[in-house]
């Protein structure tokens, strides 16, 4: 490029707006949308047993307080089904606000017939289309569930898993693909499979009277490329809103870097309306884990706002103390153990930025791009901490109560910028 040649202007990245139909999640005089312009919801799931009607209400207040927005509970026996209004009741006496989806596979049919205070009680069905029996039968069991759905207005997630995918018509699709001149690759059979039984589900849903709007989709793949190939292809297809997440996504470390990528990927290409991230807990890990991983995916790409956020640097090199790391840690620990009671108090503190960093390389310069933030000593620097608010240097901390003293400092800046008036409680 020479010096004549225009100012090539970089464009600021953001998530493309999503189109999709919106479904109104509704109990107890109480309604989520989901899809449409409504910010992309975030869904967990408990692993309790159902049966166990306090347990699962008590996860299920702890994956609502962690930030889900739907929560699915596995009803999978008629005792499991018995429970369920038990559950609802239990939260709504501990005034939890939060819409229970029912997990039915195989016997679900007869499970919301025979049940109906189950039934009324849930405000969502998933059901996977693979799940639900074979040939005549398969078409007379969705039926049943979907008229359910049709009776208590209920929203229904059609779910499909490449693990449970409907073995007839995936037979079918490979004896077409086997006649093609130039066959498709085995896994775009797969694709289509899945992308297939899931649209014809809810066509069949349609027929059955199935308001389209109470349609949500999902085709969960356990390959971060294969979901991304299966839900452009939805998103192409079909005007639902659709639920991500990638199934079996695995432990730790690697369930959520692969949730992050795939989901990442497709949200900045406006697909997807709610979201899952399927971690397999660690042992002794809460389960709420799952839900932390959902929310930082989607406040990382701007789609949403739910905790302040820290910004710390690695360390390296010029700081031999892991001062700043124990702080950077406290700080976010302190942060969102408060902020069930401070979104309450202090509306848009979830947007705040602090900043924890280790020395004077980038210290100041990250510190003053936060609403607060301070710049620890590094090694052979004077042991003085500066701290900047509001991108001024504000004052300079010094000594053992570095970290007590900050913490202080976080606080006054959140009652001062964030304690004018109280937020409605919903
Ligand atoms: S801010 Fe300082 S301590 Fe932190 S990574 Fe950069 S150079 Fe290293």
């Amino acid at each position: 490029m020479n010096a004549q040649d225009p100012v090539d202007i970089i464009e600021v990245a953001a998530p493309l707006p999503r189109r999709s139909r919106q479904a109104r999640v509704a109990w107890g005089g109480q309604v989520l949308t989901v899809g449409g312009d409504a910010p992309v919801r975030v869904q967990s799931m408990t692993n309790t047993d159902t049966v166990d009607a306090i347990g699962t209400a008590i996860q299920v207040k702890q994956l609502a307080q962690a930030g889900s927005e739907l929560v699915r509970i596995t009803v999978n026996t008629p005792e499991a089904a018995a429970a369920v209004p038990y559950v609802r009741e239990q939260l709504d006496r501990m005034g939890v606000l939060v819409p229970l989806v029912g997990d039915f596979h195989y016997n679900g049919h007869r499970l919301l017939t025979d049940f109906p205070a189950m039934a009324q009680a849930l405000s969502k069905y998933r059901i996977n289309p693979g799940n639900v029996g074979k040939g005549d039968k398969h078409d007379r069991q969705f039926a049943m569930m979907v008229e359910a759905a049709v009776k208590y207005d209920k929203v229904v997630r059609i779910g499909v898993n490449w693990g449970s995918l409907d073995q007839e018509l995936l037979a079918g699709l490979m004896d077409e693909n086997a006649r093609r001149a130039r066959p498709w690759d085995v896994k775009q059979v797969m694709y289509q499979a899945l992308v297939q039984s899931a649209l014809g589900s809810a066509e069949v849903a349609r027929e059955r009277g199935l308001n389209p709007d109470n349609i949500i989709i999902s085709c969960k793949v356990s390959g971060v490329q294969d979901l991304i190939s299966v839900y452009r292809a939805l998103a192409r297809r079909c005007d639902y809103a659709l639920h991500l997440g990638l199934t079996e996504a695995g432990m730790a470390t690697k369930g959520t870097v692969a949730s992050a990528t795939a989901l990442g990927v497709l949200l900045q290409e406006g697909i997807g309306d709610t979201i899952r991230v399927s971690l397999t807990p660690q042992p002794g890990e809460a389960r709420t884990q799952e839900v932390v991983v959902a929310l930082e995916i989607l406040q990382s790409l701007g789609l949403r706002s739910f905790n302040p956020s820290v910004t710390a640097c690695p360390g390296c090199g010029r700081t031999t103390s892991t001062t700043f790391q124990e702080l950077a840690k406290q700080i976010d620990d302190f942060l969102r153990a408060q902020m069930p009671v401070w979104k309450a108090r202090y509306p848009g503190v979830e947007t705040l930025k602090v900043a924890v960093m280790g020395c004077i390389v980038n210290g100041p310069g990250e510190s003053k791009h936060a609403d607060i933030g301070i710049s620890l000593p590094g090694t052979g620097e004077a042991p003085a901490a500066p701290v900047f608010i509001d991108g001024e240097k504000a004052l300079t901390l010094r000594g053992e109560g570095i970290a007590q003293e900050f913490h202080k400092l976080v606080e006054a800046y959140i009652e001062r910028r964030f304690g004018g008036v109280a937020a409605s409680p919903h």
